[in-house]
């Protein structure tokens, strides 16, 4: 294998912008990123292929199967499926850190029952999660793929992972196992391929979601009048709730989304409900929301039973949804890099926002981004999802770049 490290100790101080255009054209990068355009028309057709292969939310194991089995196929190492359904595959550097992370999600929006086939016109390719996030997947395989072409050896490691539960109520479960449990300490930086285009986050919108139900005993509403309301005593913690001042910058919202509970118009009811999203890209300022939240509730029920002083009411809130907030400085190296190389491919390295696997590492203060895997999605979790294959290759071509230059 050829070796990168004379690259790697070139100038001496850390100037990523030019490390990605002196890494671009070293020979052997050059090399990769030449198969990864040569592979492209092949890793589209595998893109079509496992996007046929139904990863509904919970019940990725079937297509993650089919990635330890491709993942063995492009020789990685240590190749295994964790107790989250992860696929992890290990293509190790020369030395062991820094270990880059670099993955996209298995699971999609969309039920088992949907119909999964995949059509293609022209370069336009039709499916459900084709883009958001069989493209990550393609983005990712095109990679292992042109850095074996081009027997590239970084000098850090990368590990490559097909994740579960990246969307909805999955709730980051893949990605907060492998923090948590199977790479628990091991991972320096890491990079999610999701969606399409030549996109770049480094905030993580992070999120509460939460069922509250309040109970009473119910009863007549004439009869009975005098006696604690479950329904009122919600009225009252949704009038705290939209009584909340929250920062405009960084962006804090709440939501009280659905609600329910009662029986008749002439019932005081024993029950009701409601769904509360709490959203925030700035941990503390989630942080307080959700502390005020809790708070509210509580008091709700407490004035509501002084105001009437019969029965009593009780709240559970509970947690439905968490994703924990999070960014990676503007001015961080991974941030930088990911600007000045994407540049190199014509796209625009503006930064955004997202919600995705990141949010876990984002959270813990691991550098970590989000990009997408080039060509152009639309209609993401509809049924009508489609990807633009025009000029994709530059999508996998920024991956691999971006990929050897943050693997040292
Ligand atoms: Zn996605």
């Amino acid at each position: 294998m050829k070796t990168l490290f004379g690259v790697l100790l070139l100038g001496g101080a850390f100037l990523p912008a030019q490390d990605a255009s002196k890494l671009a054209a070293d020979p052997t990068v050059k090399a990769a990123l030449d198969a990864a355009k040569r592979n492209e028309a092949h890793f589209i057709d595998e893109q079509a292929r496992f996007c046929e292969i139904a990863a509904p939310p919970f019940q990725e194991e079937t297509r993650g199967k089919e990635f330890v089995r491709l993942f063995n196929g492009l020789g990685l190492k240590d190749v295994r499926m964790d107790k989250a359904g992860n696929v992890i595959g290990v293509r190790p550097g020369a030395a062991p850190h820094p270990n880059l992370v670099f993955a996209a999600h298995l699971d999609t929006v969309f039920p088992p029952e949907t119909n999964v086939k995949v059509t293609r016109e022209g370069t336009v390719m039709k499916g459900p999660g084709i883009g958001d996030d069989c493209r990550g997947l393609a983005v990712m395989l095109g990679v292992i793929q042109a850095l074996n072409d081009a027997k590239v050896q970084t000098p850090g490691t990368i590990t490559f992972v097909a994740d579960t539960g990246e969307e909805g109520l999955g709730d980051l479960r893949g990605t907060k196992n492998l923090f948590a449990d199977s790479l628990k300490g091991q991972i320096d930086k890491f990079i999610s391929v999701d969606g399409t285009g030549l996109s770049i986050a480094n905030v993580g919108v992070g999120s509460y979601r939460y069922r509250v139900t309040f109970k009473g005993p119910g009863g007549h509403s004439f009869g009975a009048f005098g006696m604690v309301n479950p329904i009122q005593a919600m009225g009252r913690a949704i009038a705290k709730i939209d009584a909340f001042e929250v920062p405009k910058e960084p962006k804090t919202t709440f939501n009280v989304g659905r609600v329910g509970g009662g029986t008749s118009v002439n019932a005081i009811p024993f029950e009701a409900w409601m769904e509360v999203d709490m959203r925030s890209s700035d941990k503390t300022s989630l942080e307080a929301l959700h502390a005020k939240f809790k708070t509210a509730v509580q008091e709700a029920v407490e004035e509501e039973n002084k105001r009437w002083g019969r029965g009593s009411i009780t709240a559970s809130p509970d947690l439905v949804g968490l994703r924990p907030a999070g960014s990676t400085s503007a001015d961080s190296a991974i941030v930088i890099t990911a600007i000045a190389v994407t540049k190199i491919f014509g796209g625009a390295g503006r930064l955004g926002e997202g919600s995705t696997d990141s949010n876990v590492p984002m959270n813990l203060g691991i550098p970590a981004i989000t990009i997408g895997g080039g060509g152009q999605g639309k209609d993401a979790h509809a049924l009508t999802e489609s990807f633009d294959t025009k000029d994709s290759y530059l999508g996998t071509q920024r991956a691999l770049l971006l990929a050897v230059s943050l693997a040292r």
